[in-house]
């Protein structure tokens, strides 16, 4: 079969919900991936940053095979001896006193709302049915009906309606929107990303965070920080909220939490938000699960031991100042954190940031629009610098051909 037999078969019997680029991969090793016809390519998607310790790393492989024969799925009706090993893990490496697992990442934003609401009627006092929770224009949460619910994105919530209600929107990075929103005593948190990724990585300016931390204190609301794509040191700190040193109530993770390897998720909060939550009241088949929990502390521990919040911190440095430097018409912007970076392609004569994917791929560079004319650069966190020099000269070549 050739890659047209494989596209063409995904077509005729898969739902057509995505829009791939065309190529079809059957194999990964670090930050590399191979397709059908044996190509090689550099990730730079990084399956939107889950993959951030490379592909098929040899420790998650390990900790998942020698779990998934000894035990995989209990059900949390019963006890496993994995889950709490876990919960500890996270409780010392992320300074929180309890864990919510969960697996995917749109039920980790779930989750979090579920509590933001609880905590918001049994402690902040909020009167039945009235919680607020204040999100951001140009959010990106998941795909659930109540998290398209809060989004600003027709193509995300168009026909899904319906919808949840109880969210107030505002505009990204505005200080001014958000102390009017939380002075409202019904609203219960602030949900919000450190950076929104999906969007097409827009970072707010120095200090949002830190602003919207204290606006919370003030008014008594629970600042909940959406990690699941910043986090696991994509942008060059373990969590995009350390850069300016705020700590949210709650915080939500997934993607690279397990590097890839299982769709795992988590939010952690205290005791006061946490335990608001009864046995019964919240729950998941397969969240927490023994595989999951080693999964989890293995792909934890290989971002401390490979330290991969330096190596990104200095790649994205690197892809940056190379990429900033670059002469080209068709380069409108160059940003981003660590490594996770855009740049915005100015058109031309109709070609777009999607024809720029096409080019890349020609030159052994997979990355993808999002949002326009957008492209997200988001390579594994293990890439070093001769990769990332070779990478980006072939993303160069790319573009170079638009001219
Ligand atoms: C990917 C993502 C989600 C949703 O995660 P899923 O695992 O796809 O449900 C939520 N929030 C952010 C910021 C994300 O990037």
């Amino acid at each position: 079969m050739t890659t047209k037999d494989y596209i063409a078969r995904e077509d005729r019997y898969g739902a057509h919900n995505y829009h791939p680029l065309p190529v079809v991969l059957e194999k990964g090793e670090g930050v590399f991936v191979w397709d059908v016809e044996g190509k090689k390519y550099y990730d730079f998607l990084s399956a939107y940053s889950a993959v951030n310790q490379g592909h098929c790393h040899p420790r998650l492989l390990k900790a998942l095979t020698e779990q998934a024969g000894k035990l995989a799925l209990t059900s949390r009706a019963f006890y496993n001896d994995k889950l709490g090993e876990w919960a500890e893990y996270m409780s010392n490496y992320f300074g929180y006193e309890r864990m919510l697992p969960m697996n995917s990442g749109a039920e980790g934003v779930e989750t979090a709302l579920k509590l933001a609401r609880k905590w918001g009627y049994k402690k902040k006092g909020i009167a039945r049915e009235q919680a607020k929770i204040v999100v951001c224009n140009g959010n990106f949460h998941g795909r659930t009906i109540s998290i398209v619910s809060m989004s600003s994105d027709p193509d995300a919530y168009n026909e899904y309606g319906p919808f949840t209600p109880g969210f107030v929107n505002i505009p990204y990075n505005d200080v001014v929107a958000l102390e009017k929103a939380l002075s409202d005593p019904d609203v219960a948190a602030f949900l919000t990303e450190p950076i929104q990724a999906e969007a097409g990585v827009f970072v707010p300016e120095d200090g949002f965070l830190k602003a919207a931390r204290e606006l919370c204190d003030q008014y008594n609301v629970l600042m909940i920080a959406d990690e699941i794509q910043t986090g696991i040191a994509r942008t060059g700190k373990m969590l995009a909220v350390d850069y300016e040193e705020v700590r949210p109530d709650i915080l939500i993770l997934g993607k690279a939490i397990s590097g890839g390897m299982y769709p795992i998720s988590c939010v952690l909060a205290d005791d006061e938000v946490m335990l608001t939550i009864k046995p019964g009241e919240h729950g998941s088949t397969y969240g927490g699960n023994p595989i999951a929990a080693v999964v989890a502390m293995e792909a934890l521990q290989i971002i401390k031991d490979e330290k991969l919040e330096e190596n990104s911190t200095k790649m994205g440095e690197l892809f940056r100042k190379e990429m900033s430097e670059f002469e080209s018409p068709y380069i409108e912007e160059v940003r981003g954190k660590g490594l996770l970076n855009a740049i915005t392609i100015r058109p031309n004569n109709g070609k777009e940031a999607w024809d720029v994917c096409l080019a890349m791929k020609e030159h052994g560079v997979i990355a993808k629009p999002t949002h326009g004319n957008i492209i997200r650069f988001t390579p594994p966190l293990t890439i070093n610098e001769t990769e990332m020099m070779d990478a980006i000269s072939k993303i160069k070549k790319a573009i170079k051909e638009f001219e």
